[in-house]
C-alpha cells in the first residue's frame, strides 16, 4: 500500500510537471517581417536546388525547388506549368518534370504567381525550349516587361483578369487577382479529382509583407495597403482543402512530403489554409499599424 501510494504520488507529480512545462511554453509569437521573408525565400542554394518532384493530388505535381514552388498540371493534351522560377534553375526544373515521366516539351501553357524574378524569370527560356504560351495577369504586365534576363523580351501571349479561366485537357484553372505583394499577384484555383473525390486547390500568389515594403505614403504605389486588403478579402472568400503557395513553406510542403503514403493524403489540409492566411494577415496588419504610427509621429 505504501509503495502504491508512492507510485501514485510519483505519477501525480509527473503529471503536474508535464502540465507546468506545457503551460510554461510561450504562446506562439507571430513571425516578424524578416522571419517570414526568410521562411519563404530560404537560402540562395535552396532557391535553385530541386526538391524531390512528387504528386500532390490527382494530376497536380510539384516540380519546384526547396524554397520556390513550381507546379505541373499534367493533362492528356499537354501540361500547364505554374512558375518557371529563376532562369538559372530551369535545367533543374526540366529534370524534375522528366523524373515524373513527363516530357518537358509537352508544356503548353506557362502561368505565374507574381511578377518577381524568383518566380517568373525563367518564362522566356521555358517558352523558347517548349513553344508554350505565356499567360499573365494584366496588372503584372508592366513589371514582367521589365524582366528581361539576357535581354530577352518577356513573352506574353494572353492577358488575364480576375476570374479568367485557363482550360487544357479537361482541367480548368481560375486566376484570382490577389494584389498587394505585386499589382497583379495571382492566386490560382482549380478543382482536381482524386479517387472519385473533388478537391479545391488554391495556390496562394503571396501575401508576404516583405521588409522593404512601404505601406504608408508610398510614392511608387500609393494604393499598396488597399491592394493588400483587397487580396486578403479575396483569399478569405476561398475555402480550399488543398492549400498551396508560391513558396513551399506557405503550406509546410517538406513536412507533408515526409508523410506521403502514410495514411490519408497529407496535402489535404483545410485548416492549414486558414492558419497561413491568419499568419500573413496578422503580420500585414501589425506592420501597417506600425508604419501608420511612425508616419503620424513624424507629422507626415
Ligand atoms: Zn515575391
Amino acid at each position: 500500500m505504501h509503495d502504491r501510494l508512492k507510485v501514485l504520488i510519483g505519477i501525480v507529480g509527473l503529471l503536474a510537471l508535464v502540465a507546468t512545462s506545457v503551460a510554461a511554453q510561450p504562446p506562439a509569437r507571430p513571425l516578424t517581417q524578416e522571419e517570414m521573408f526568410r521562411r519563404n525565400v530560404g537560402t540562395s542554394e535552396e532557391q535553385v536546388t530541386p526538391f524531390p518532384p512528387h504528386r500532390i493530388v490527382g494530376n497536380l505535381y510539384y516540380v519546384g525547388t526547396y524554397s520556390l514552388s513550381a507546379f505541373l498540371v499534367a493533362t492528356p493534351e499537354g501540361h500547364i506549368l505554374i512558375n518557371t522560377n529563376w532562369e538559372r534553375a530551369v535545367d533543374g526544373l526540366k529534370t524534375s518534370v522528366e523524373a515524373l515521366g513527363f516530357a518537358f516539351d509537352d508544356i503548353e501553357v506557362i502561368l505565374g504567381s507574381h511578377a518577381h524574378a524568383d518566380h517568373m524569370e525563367g518564362d522566356a527560356l521555358v517558352a523558347q525550349m517548349t513553344g508554350a504560351r505565356v499567360l499573365a495577369m494584366a496588372a503584372d504586365v508592366p513589371a514582367l516587361e521589365r524582366m528581361r534576363p539576357g535581354d530577352k523580351p518577356h513573352p506574353i501571349d494572353r492577358v488575364l483578369h480576375d476570374g479568367s479561366t485557363v482550360t487544357l485537357g479537361g482541367t480548368t484553372l481560375t486566376a484570382r487577382l490577389t494584389p498587394g505583394h505585386t499589382k497583379g499577384c495571382t492566386t490560382w484555383t482549380m478543382r482536381i479529382e482524386e479517387d472519385g473525390e473533388l478537391h479545391d486547390v488554391a495556390i496562394i500568389g503571396s501575401m508576404g509583407s516583405n521588409p522593404s515594403f512601404q505601406f504608408v505614403n508610398n510614392p511608387d504605389n500609393p494604393r499598396i495597403a488597399d491592394e493588400f486588403k483587397q487580396g486578403f478579402r479575396v483569399l478569405r472568400s476561398l475555402s480550399p482543402d488543398v492549400p498551396l503557395g508560391s513558396h513551399p513553406a506557405m503550406y509546410g510542403m517538406a513536412e507533408k512530403y515526409a508523410r506521403i503514403g502514410d495514411g490519408p493524403n497529407p496535402f489535404i489540409d483545410p485548416d492549414g489554409y486558414r492558419a497561413e492566411l491568419g499568419a500573413v494577415e496578422t503580420l500585414f496588419r501589425a506592420v501597417l499599424e506600425r508604419q501608420e504610427a511612425e508616419a503620424a509621429a513624424a507629422g507626415r
